[in-house]
């Protein structure tokens, strides 16, 4: 049995945007960003898709998410980005993930893990190369990667940074920020550390920082088809456009006919102007429609907007179809995405919650049932 509520994610959405990332990366190999369950679409079903279109390697936030990953047989090096502490470095080494080091403290553990494995253990570094976040800072470089080649049973397999503000295309921060990276990392060439990745560009290095792709690029927003600066950047993009993957959908359990003057739900937060009719949804701030959308947000009913009206509660919305033809009890409502000719799509739906279209994929894709459709 399912839910009313349901969150469909493209298949096709998602190997287009791969491919269009791809075309972007040149010849720089491409390393999709999978971490909160695939931003909300489903860690495993994208990683498998990415692996069939030709993805080399995946990113993650935590262990346990590339121990999952291993488990659903993706083979490509898996790339952990935080959480590389003690606690997990047997776990981490038993699923062959590849950590990455952000100081000397950890390569101890890391040595005596990949013995005990039998295994040389490639890791990668995170270089602050203005980030300000994580990492080692470029005056600390040297000294990491001297320790990295200096402690048995350890291989370094890549270096890399992460942009503050690629998004933002009229910053130079970028140019500086590739600068400071390219500068540091030149000295690995008279260290004798054999191939190493370097790679620094998210979805915005990849499409807004010139000479920013290098080895690798490491795509998350853009694989989900969005752009990380949002409406700007969709208004902005070139052909081939990124495809929104996520849909959004409920349906209508109710449709009332109240009089002009009745409040409707929690606080009376609307009381109805004119004799009204409001279609009820069975979805609310418990499947991430968050409450702060009160007042603000739209649905698509027939292929038409209509304003959700009174105070979004736990579970239920209601949304005003007055004007609307009128519904029945089991129609399908769009929160996110298209019916018919309208669409709605979470970079508007994060202006009314105050927060980026990352943010919204995150919460309806993590906070419902997902299916895979064409
Ligand atoms: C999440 C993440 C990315 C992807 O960023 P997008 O803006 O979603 O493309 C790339 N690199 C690192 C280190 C990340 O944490």
């Amino acid at each position: 049995m399912e839910s009313l509520n349901r969150i469909e994610i493209s298949r096709s959405a998602l190997i287009h945007n791969f491919q269009v990332c791809r075309q972007w990366a040149g010849d720089s190999a491409v390393l999709p960003l999978v971490k909160a369950d695939g931003y909300g679409h489903g860690m495993i079903d994208c990683a498998r898709i990415f692996a069939e279109q030709g993805a080399a390697a995946f990113g993650v936030a935590e262990a346990i998410e590339g121990v999952r990953l291993r488990e659903a047989g993706i083979t490509q090096p898996i790339l952990v980005l935080v959480g590389v502490v003690p606690q997990t470095v047997a776990d981490m080494v038993k699923a062959r993930l590849t950590p990455v080091v952000t100081d000397a403290s950890i390569l101890p553990e890391l040595s005596r893990a990949a013995r005990a494995s039998g295994i040389e253990l490639g890791v990668h570094l995170k270089l602050d190369a203005g980030m300000g976040r994580q990492g080692t800072l470029p005056a600390d470089f040297v000294g990491l990667v001297q320790a990295v080649l200096a402690t048995p049973h350890l291989r370094l397999d890549g270096v890399m940074a992460h942009f503050p503000l690629s998004d933002d295309r009229r910053s130079d921060n970028s140019a500086t920020v590739l600068r400071i990276f390219q500068e540091t990392t030149a000295v690995l060439a008279g260290l004798n550390c054999g191939k190493c990745c370097l790679h620094l560009a998210n979805s915005g290095g990849l499409f807004y920082v010139a000479g920013a792709r290098l080895d690798m690029v490491r795509p998350g927003i853009a694989l989900y088809g969005y752009y990380p600066d949002g409406a700007a950047g969709a208004a902005a993009a070139p052909e081939p456009r990124l495809r929104p993957v996520m849909r959004y959908v409920t349906r209508i359990i109710q449709v009332r006919r109240v009089p002009a003057g009745s409040g409707l739900g929690y606080c009376h937060l609307f009381t109805t102007a004119r004799p009204s009719t409001i279609a009820v949804l069975p979805v609310g701030y418990a499947n991430g429609y968050l409450r702060n959308l009160t007042g603000k947000a739209c649905a698509l009913v027939g292929g038409r907007r209509a304003p959700v009206v009174g105070r979004i509660s736990m579970n239920l919305t209601l949304v005003d179809v007055t004007d609307l033809p009128e519904p029945q009890v089991g129609d399908e409502v769009v929160l996110l995405g298209r019916q018919g000719r309208e669409e709605i799509d979470a970079d508007e739906i994060a202006g009314w919650m105050g927060t980026i279209n990352y943010e919204a994929l995150c919460l309806f894709g993590q906070l419902n049932a997902r299916m895979m459709v064409d």
